[in-house]
């Protein structure tokens, strides 16, 4: 279903005022910090959005650390902030489902399901994704072909969702001085072979927040339907991911360098 063999045109996901994909030429900026740290925290960064005319805030509440030492984020009270946020300014919210546990609250609370490169092989929660109706935004594998990753998105069309976004995020490869390796051949490809909508998260790919705002330009340059970029209103004490999330200084000036690039492709941010 995802393949440009059986559907040429290119799928939309509808999300509010907000069109993903499609021939809209826009290029969708998604951004928020990696966790929900508390109130202030997430509050902060809805104003930041709000200033900068964005519409989609995201922000972690079941967390899929590598460690079971570090932060696991807040959980079901994470996910009432965000519908706080949501309610408040007018924002659609997206947050990451770790397992099927939660996957009922998640669909409940958020606007946008993220299934995160570690889950997307999880059938409990792509099953569960494919009985909403909810949009689904599937993140890579770091060790998944694009074959596999397009496979995922099957699962929750073939059930019956067809709003399904895919996030390139970084593979594994040889490199270990950034994080990831930002497969932007995959994304020419997914962008040639498939119709479903593509963002980019150069955030997690990088690993290092100097290294986001030229990797989140080189993306807007390929014409990707979105970006998914972390902020924190203080990046050093962020209990997750704190070294690639940028402050908001970085990120407004980076949202304005975008405008630029989205314009020279012909697309908006
Ligand atoms: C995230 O978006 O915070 C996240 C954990 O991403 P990924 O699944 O790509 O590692
Ligand atoms: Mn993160």
């Amino acid at each position: 279903l995802a393949s440009t063999i059986y559907q040429k045109e290119k799928r939309t996901v509808q999300l509010g005022d907000v069109v993903i994909g499609g021939t809209t030429n826009h290029t969708v900026l998604i951004g928020g910090p990696c966790s929900v740290e508390s109130e202030e925290q997430i509050r902060s960064a809805s104003e930041l959005l709000k200033s900068l005319n964005l519409s989609v805030l995201r922000g972690g509440c079941y967390k899929p650390r590598t460690s079971p030492y570090s932060f696991q984020g807040m959980g079901l009270e994470g996910l009432k902030l965000l519908a706080k946020m949501r309610e408040e300014y007018g924002l659609a919210v997206i947050t990451e489902a770790r397992d099927a546990t939660h996957i009922d609250e998640i669909i409940e609370y958020t606007d946008i399901i993220q299934v995160g490169a570690k889950a997307m092989y999880d059938q409990g929660i792509l099953r569960a994704c494919a009985k909403t109706d909810k949009p689904v935004l599937i993140k890579r594998g770091f060790g998944t072909t694009l074959q596999e990753f397009v496979q995922a998105s099957e699962f929750v069309l073939s059930g019956g969702n067809p709003n399904v976004v895919l996030c390139e995020r970084g593979i594994r490869t040889f490199e270990t001085k950034t994080r990831f390796t930002l497969d932007l051949c995959g994304v020419a490809w997914l962008q040639e072979y498939t119709n479903l909508p593509v963002i980019l998260d150069p955030s997690h790919a990088m690993g290092y927040a100097y290294g986001v705002a030229p990797l989140a330009k080189a993306c807007t340059a390929m014409g990707v339907d979105g970006l998914l970029i972390e902020a924190h209103p203080n990046p050093k004490v962020a209990k997750s991911d704190a070294s690639q999330q940028l402050n908001y200084e970085e990120f407004t000036a980076l949202k304005r360098d975008l405008e630029t690039v989205a314009g020279a492709v012909g697309y908006k941010i």
